[in-house]
């Protein structure tokens, strides 16, 4: 199987597993005092010392969470609780943009549902970037929000949104502002100090570190309540037993990328010139068009990630997908795909295409273990598909096939799930 489906998430690096191993095997809490809970607390302070500076943070503005997940609702459930003035007759705002992930767009849906806040959202451009004007609009209004939150980088298109400009202007009206970084640490070059927000988040599993264990950076000085309550590790901001291995395993996935990236960034943008060349290439003189959804100027989109519009009525990404998987090679469609639910993404909805654009579109995403030759045998298995699918296939026959791929997914142990439902990873 060729796994170009690393925005969902990437196998674990030997050398992580290696430097991970000795502390899953040696046991000790790190807030014991005897001799193994202190070796274990090196080793959890040398993980948060190591992480931090990775990512151009102070040790004490980091917290582990158990994922992107957490990260995200911490920040958007501790901040809010800790701003919002209950004096106020009207719910306050907070603003976030049209494609962020269900990590976020999901909690801040949950309390504007139940009256505590009211979100407005702001769009994106049709290259998948936020319009930075509609920020410094809203971020200005008379009624300032209390919280504003965009993702550094899409899930989906991969396209990167101008996070320092919003930020500043947040910080310089006294607004705290939160960016979803989960896509783009390991991908492209990550300062917390530098982008000038109140709170970042960040995962491990997208760049070959072990999943269940996540980052949350916070400034210091940001007032913020913590969302659970227990034992009172972490600043009483996370409480619970510290995972020393996985925090062992994330920083050494992220002193490998710090070691590694001027090579993997290189070797991502040549494997995709390289990529759609091969896939021109093998498209030419047939009737099938493909056009880019990601944004085609190479610093506004991460280096690793494509996303692709096969422009022919008989193209069926849902379809698609099943006959690549059938053929040896993994990618996604994007929102809701895992569930076999025929939904358009909203991302690229959002972008403003129309339903058979956003149905019709495949994510292709590198993790640093994508070769040439997976790429060159990629290309030709996505053209083959295609070809195969438009031409073996009347339109009357499409629905047989979109049953059967329906009926494929739901018979996959993972969409039996329910974790699985509708989120995008
Ligand atoms: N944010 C973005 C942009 C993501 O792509 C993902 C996962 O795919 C998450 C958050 C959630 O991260 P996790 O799977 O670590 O909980």
């Amino acid at each position: 199987m060729i796994d170009l489906d690393a925005n969902a998430t990437t196998p674990l690096d030997p050398r992580v597993l290696d430097a991970m191993k000795p502390h899953f095997l040696a046991g000790g809490n790190p807030e014991s005092r005897h001799s193994l809970g202190r070796l274990a607390r090196k080793a959890w302070n040398d993980a948060r010392e190591i992480s931090a500076s990775i990512l151009g943070a102070h040790p004490d503005e980091l917290t582990f969470t158990s994922g992107g997940t957490e990260a995200n609702n911490t920040a958007i459930f501790g901040l809010i609780n800790r701003l919002q003035h209950p004096t106020d007759s009207e719910p306050n705002t907070v603003l976030l943009s049209t494609i962020e992930h269900p990590a976020i767009a999901e909690p801040l849906a949950h309390l504007h549902k139940i009256g505590k806040l009211k979100t407005i959202h702001l769009p994106v451009q049709n290259n998948g970037i936020t319009s930075l004007s509609c920020w410094l609009e809203q971020l200005k209004k008379d009624r300032k929000p209390i919280l504003a939150t965009c993702m550094l980088a899409n899930n989906e298109t991969g396209a990167i949104q101008p996070i320092d400009e919003i930020a500043s202007a947040a910080a310089d009206l006294g607004i705290a502002f939160h960016t979803d970084a989960v896509q783009a640490v390991g991908r492209i070059d990550v300062n917390f100090h530098n982008l000038g927000v109140t709170s970042l988040a960040a995962g491990s599993h997208k760049m070959h570190g072990p999943p269940g264990i996540g980052i949350l950076l916070i400034k210091s000085g940001t007032r913020i309540e913590p969302v659970m309550h227990g034992g009172g590790q972490q600043r009483k901001l996370r409480p619970g037993t510290p995972p020393v291995a996985l925090a062992v395993g994330l920083s050494k996935a992220l002193e490998l990328w710090d070691q590694e990236k001027t090579d993997r960034i290189l070797q991502w943008s040549r494997l995709k010139s390289q990529f759609l060349n091969h896939l021109l290439a093998e498209l030419a003189n047939t009737s099938i068009n493909f056009h880019m959804n990601s944004p085609e100027t190479p610093d506004l989109c991460l280096p690793q990630t494509l996303n692709l519009w096969f422009d022919h009525p008989l193209f069926v990404g849902e379809v698609a997908l099943i006959q690549l998987d059938l053929a040896g090679l993994a990618v996604s469609l994007g929102s809701a795909c895992a569930s076999g639910s025929n939904q358009p993404s909203p991302i690229l909805k959002a972008m403003g295409f129309h339903d058979t654009r956003a149905k019709s579109s495949i994510r292709i995403s590198f993790s640093a273990m994508t070769s040439e030759q997976d790429v060159f045998e990629s290309a030709k298995i996505l053209a083959k598909t295609a070809l195969n699918l438009i031409n073996s296939h009347e339109s009357s026959d499409m629905e047989i096939l979109i049953g059967k791929a329906r009926r494929r997914f739901s018979s996959q142990p993972h969409s039996q799930n329910q974790d699985q439902s509708d989120n995008s990873p």
